[in-house]
């Protein structure tokens, strides 16, 4: 008999356009999962009210993440492709989460403090409850390995705790689940101005967009900051250099790599020459993708029938766990 597949979840919110950022932190790991594992892939529409209350562009945005999912190699017959506001359910078990969660630790989610400091006029208590909802999607589905950045890795730590406190006060119910990235270290890419990581709203310029054309791409690339190279022999990289060659590992042969690094070991390094290699890379990479979005995109009625089809997976996993939920919470009166 074949074994069970692991289940896995994960999530993008349909605040803008898929980065880079986006794709080596959890696409790439979503495509090569498909294969091995039971997944549940969504776009995350109501986190997206957390911080987007506007709701007039959130088809358009829905409609783009699951193309550029699809176009990064997400093959909807295989997952469940879908849309988080198509899972009612998720708002029942989120009510329950919301009874084990405590303020204080909420408060104290770097996430949250963030977007407090980023738009203090919308502290929302849905921002204040966002790893509470972002547990119900995965424990949903009773799901075991989260594909995701490592701006999730705090998050996953209380969903772990959310699942612990469920099971230990009803009963064994889910699974704890873990941020997955194959074993090895969760991934933050950064952005291209040295100072943090590539976001789908904030530094737009600094950060390579899966749509951006060939030109956007290079002009990015050599804005990158750098600075006159080191006087000294094998002396440590600037945060901003070292960024720059972890940007290079994602896109550029090994033997391209090993030359620049060899070349900033003995202070000969060229970084209009660097950069201009990493942007043909960046384009050589990113250009079928977006080729790929843009075929996607227009087909309406194609995004429809995904949403549809992974709509009726999601609710058909998310129905029989709440079975589960109720009977463990002793809510089944009749
Ligand atoms: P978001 O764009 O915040 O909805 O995140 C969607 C997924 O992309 C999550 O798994 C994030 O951890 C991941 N992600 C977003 N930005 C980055 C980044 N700069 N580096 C690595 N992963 C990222």
């Amino acid at each position: 008999m074949a074994a069970t597949k692991q289940i896995v979840m994960s999530g993008i919110r349909p605040t803008g356009f898929l980065h880079l950022g986006n794709y080596f932190g959890a696409i790439r790991n979503y495509v090569k999962m498909q294969e091995q594992f039971n997944c549940y892939f969504m776009v995350a529409d109501l986190h997206s009210l957390t911080t987007h209350p506007d709701t007039k562009e959130l088809r358009e945005n829905v409609e783009r993440v699951l193309a550029e999912n699809i176009a990064c190699g997400l093959d909807p017959d295989k997952v469940a492709l879908y849309c988080q506001s198509h899972v009612h359910e998720t708002a029942e078990l989120y009510l329950y989460l919301n009874m084990l969660a405590y303020k204080g630790e909420l408060e104290k989610t770097a996430t949250f403090k963030d977007k407090v400091r980023l738009n203090p006029e919308n502290v929302n208590a849905g921002l204040l409850t966002y790893p509470v909802l972002q547990t119900a999607d995965i424990l949903l589905h009773r799901a075991k390995y989260v594909p995701v950045g490592k701006d999730q890795e705090q998050h996953l730590e209380m969903a772990r705790t959310f699942a612990h406190r469920f099971n230990h006060r009803y009963c064994e119910t889910f699974p704890e689940p873990v941020a997955y990235n194959n074993n090895e270290d969760l991934v933050k890419v950064p952005s291209l101005d040295g100072s943090g990581k590539m976001s789908k709203s904030e530094n737009q310029m600094a950060t390579l967009y899966l749509a951006d054309e060939d030109d956007v791409i290079r002009k990015k690339v050599m804005k990158a900051k750098t600075d006159n190279g080191p006087t000294e022999m094998n002396s440590a990289k600037p945060d901003y250099i070292e960024n720059i060659f972890g940007l290079m590992k994602l896109v550029c042969a090994a033997d391209v790599i090993a030359k620049y690094e060899s070349d900033f070991n003995n202070c000969t390094i060229r970084y209009g020459d660097l950069k201009k290699q990493l942007g043909e890379d960046m384009v050589h990479f990113i250009a079928p993708i977006r080729e790929k979005i843009n075929s996607i995109l227009p087909d309406k009625k194609y995004l429809q029938q995904v949403m549809e089809q992974g709509a009726a997976k999601a609710n058909k996993s998310a129905g029989e766990t709440m079975q589960l939920v109720r009977e463990a919470m002793g809510l089944k009166y009749f």
